[in-house]
């Protein structure tokens, strides 16, 4: 699987693309219908909703949204927690060859008016709770609400639009469903992300990589489906690996899906519970977390129904690994790696036998290259050697939205994607992520990027100069620091710091540790030193 100039190849079986090249992912994702089959059921409500119905919800809309003038190209806001009806909106964007940007509902106001001045949406999607962050961030934009129990008689904003979410899916799909042929090069989706270096940008994906990315899902966990999934969403649809998963891949596979509204632990187990749920995809922290209270949660939850549960986002250690696996001992763990530019796609085990490797995070996806590159002479290394992965293949994105600079530094001429993950592959073709070069900090799976708090500590009167880098935590995997320089004569205290930054970023980005410096160590070029300053803070540990 390695070759002489060291690419290595993936070992599982190539998924080939379509051949058709007018098509879109969501023709793709419903071409096989599972009409009577139940799609998603609301955990709170109970509400749900059968394949059926679902893909005549997402004509409806598709419709409507076409008679309002939404055409191919036009960029569209989703604001919303986990819903049922968060994938309606998604498909039916995507199926008129308009884009979908998601954002995450902590951010503030002020965070989505910068990715709205970036994205430039002509209509958003949100629920009646969140709207007011949208009408702050940009007063003028046209809003759909996609509450049910609600009409727009009792909202307040002159921006919602005449008619819902509900509404439009109530309405009869007229038959000429794309107004314009979609072609597989086309973009798709606009998630966030601050890649390897800066603030957030936007991933340009196209509907060729969510097509790949919904063939690897379907290869993934599509041998369980004889015997009918049912899966409990609890990450975030905003995020690839709630959007790839839930949204997309699962629903062409015809399995049924437990939304819940945002991360609960004991709404999570009582709906394992109560619905009998088998597959249990998560983040590293919540599997911390039931590792922890592991006993508590046996006595009072039954969760025999359950057989596996997925890890992915950020990395999962070997003592959880097996730590789990001894409490949990009917209960098999399998790991995932990918990142939103690569369409949450990288490296999977997908048996028993490869999540025995703990540690690793699987073997590179089907039709995915990699390679490992050494960090400081950019040659590629053999099996066993540590380097920056670079990954290549039809889920790698088109680049970084009117980011020519940072696509270019991201992706290179030959189509490789620099991934910022320090990793090595062994000579069984598994990958084992070791460390991340990239500036990026994960906290409980949620990107914070550096570079948006230290431009924000850097408004502070107070301060002078400022690098913000992640500590380890047990709980969160990493928390975000601040190494501060304080203007002469200034007593600022660290948690003046931490509450300035507090009130102006969504709870994820908080800082949670600050430590004073006499100076930011930087090179020459004036880039901060981060490794330096994470020896530093870690040193003590
Ligand atoms: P995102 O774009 O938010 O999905 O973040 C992607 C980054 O999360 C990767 O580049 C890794 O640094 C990290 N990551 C994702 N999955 C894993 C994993 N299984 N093991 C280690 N790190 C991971």
């Amino acid at each position: 699987f390695c070759s002489s100039n060291s690419i290595f190849y993936s070992k599982r079986k190539p998924l080939p693309l379509p051949p058709n090249h007018s098509l879109d992912a969501t023709t793709f994702i419903s071409s096989r219908a599972h009409h009577g089959h139940i799609a998603f059921i609301d955990a709170s409500t109970g509400h749900q909703f059968t394949y059926q119905q679902l893909w005549r919800s997402v004509d409806s809309v598709t419709s409507s949204l076409s008679n309002m003038g939404i055409r191919k190209g036009d960029v569209i806001l989703l604001l919303s927690p986990n819903s049922i009806y968060f994938p309606v909106v998604c498909l039916s964007v995507m199926s008129l060859g308009a884009i979908i940007t998601t954002t995450n509902p902590l951010n503030t106001s002020g965070e989505i008016a910068k990715q709205i001045a970036d994205s430039k949406p002509v209509l958003a999607f949100t629920t009646q709770q969140l709207l007011s962050k949208i009408t702050q961030a940009s007063p003028s934009l046209p809003i759909i609400l996609m509450d049910t129990n609600n009409n727009n008689n009792n909202s307040s904003s002159s921006s919602t639009t005449t008619t819902t979410l509900d509404e439009m899916m109530k309405k009869e799909p007229e038959l000429s469903r794309v107004t314009e042929r979609v072609n597989q090069n086309d973009t798709a989706t606009l998630l966030y992300s601050s890649g390897t270096t800066g603030p957030s940008k936007g991933v340009v994906s196209s509907h060729k990589n969510l097509i790949a990315m919904v063939q690897v899902v379907m290869a993934r966990f599509g041998k369980e489906q004889e015997t009918r999934e049912t899966f409990i969403c609890t990450v975030p649809m905003f995020h690839i690996y709630g959007l790839a998963v839930f949204a997309m891949g699962l629903l062409a596979m015809g399995s049924t899906i437990v939304v819940l509204s945002k991360f609960e632990m004991h709404d999570m187990l009582s709906s394992i519970e109560k619905f009998r749920a088998t597959f249990l995809p998560l983040v590293p922290p919540i599997l911390v977390a039931m590792l922890n209270n592991a006993d508590a949660i046996k006595r009072k939850y039954d969760l025999s129904s359950l057989h596996t549960v997925v890890s992915g986002g950020a990395p999962l250690s070997k003592e959880v690994t097996e730590g789990f696996i001894e409490k949990y001992p009917n209960v098999s763990i399998f790991q995932g790696y990918g990142l939103t530019e690569s369409s949450g796609i990288g490296a999977s085990t997908e048996s028993l036998e490869e999540s025995r490797k703990y540690g690793t995070a699987g073997l590179v996806s089907a039709s995915t290259e990699a390679m490992i590159v050494d960090t400081e002479t950019a040659q590629p290394l053999p099996v066993n050697r540590t380097g920056e992965l670079w990954l290549r293949g039809p889920t790698t994105m088109k680049g970084y939205f009117s980011n020519e600079e940072a696509t270019r530094s991201t992706i290179t001429p030959e189509g490789w994607l620099k991934t910022g993950d320090v990793c090595y592959i062994d000579s069984d073709g598994f990958l084992f992520v070791v460390d991340r070069l990239k500036e990026l900090i994960k906290y409980k799976g949620y990107q914070v990027p550096p570079a948006e708090l230290e431009a924000l500590l850097l408004t502070h009167p107070a301060i002078l100069d400022a690098a913000v880098i992640p500590y380890p935590d047990k709980e969160a995997g990493q928390v975000p620091m601040a190494y501060v320089v304080r203007n002469v004569g200034s007593n600022l205290s660290g948690s003046q710091v931490m509450d300035f930054v507090a009130e102006q970023v969504a709870p994820y980005k908080r800082i949670r540790k600050v430590a004073f410096i006499s100076s930011i160590p930087k090179n020459p070029s004036g880039k901060i030193l981060r490794k330096d300053l994470i020896k530093l803070a870690t040193s003590k540990l």
